[in-house]
């Protein structure tokens, strides 16, 4: 599903709740994005999976709340500022035949689901955050992009953040770096799905690779956004600027 993102819009917002952003309420986010004009804020919280098995992220509990909270905000705020709620999530094929994504899918507050890959499930309960460092240099990119890939052919998504975060381990961009890109941006283009120049990648070594936005000339049909991945107060501002 195509979500159109202005560019007047503040996009990719995390909230107190993942455990690594600032300790601030969410309306004070709303105040920040009408203060700089903003059109719209879009909310994406890191969102948990059942059980809490992993870090940095909302506890499921806490998962209605979030979503509540940010409907009030969007209800005050309805003539100064388009508040957004979405999550920004990772594939997990275990998850996915346990129909969490579904459960998600049916909240019918949630607008959207953006899809954050920081790591793959690679095996019976077994992720890439367990492997050494030779092991992700080698295939990280490979089983975060089949992740990718396989995510977004659910449907389940509307947007794929930092996708070229997917090759951080890489210094040198390769021709197997490049067949791995063009399959992201050949399943985006199949299902309407909306890539994210991410502004904090920017600032991270290998983060943002520039040899994979070049894929846009080829499928321009692909929307970019820019979000900013912003975890402090501070780091807001409009996408356009
Ligand atoms: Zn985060
Ligand atoms: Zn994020």
């Amino acid at each position: 599903m195509m979500i159109e993102i202005k560019s007047t819009d503040i996009f990719h917002v995390h909230t107190y709740r993942c455990g690594h952003a600032e300790e601030v309420g969410d309306e004070e986010y709303g105040i920040k994005a009408i203060e700089l004009g903003a059109t719209g804020i879009w909310f994406t919280d890191h969102a948990p999976f059942p059980g809490d098995p992993f870090r940095g992220r909302m506890k499921y509990e806490g998962l209605d709340g979030y979503i509540n909270g940010l409907l009030h905000l969007k209800e005050k705020y309805k003539n100064k500022v388009d508040v957004h709620i979405g999550l920004e999530i990772e594939y997990f094929p275990s998850y996915d035949r346990d129909g969490y994504y579904r459960e998600l899918k049916s909240k019918k507050a949630l607008e959207f689901m953006a899809l954050g890959q920081h790591m793959a499930e690679v095996g019976n309960d077994e992720y890439s955050f367990s492997w050494g460092k030779e092991e992700l240099e080698e295939k990280e990119c490979l089983v975060l992009c089949d992740a990718i890939v396989e995510g977004m052919k659910t449907g389940f998504f509307d947007v794929c953040v930092h996708p070229d975060r997917s090759f951080r381990r890489k210094k040198l961009w390769d021709e197997t770096c490049s067949k791995i890109a063009e399959r992201i941006w050949k399943t985006a283009a199949e299902g309407s799905i909306t890539l994210e120049q991410n502004e904090s990648s920017k600032r991270h070594k290998n983060h943002y690779r520039k040899e994979f936005w070049k894929f846009h000339d080829c499928y321009s049909e692909v929307e970019i956004v820019r979000g900013l991945d912003a975890h402090f107060l501070k780091e807001l501002k409009p996408i356009i600027t």
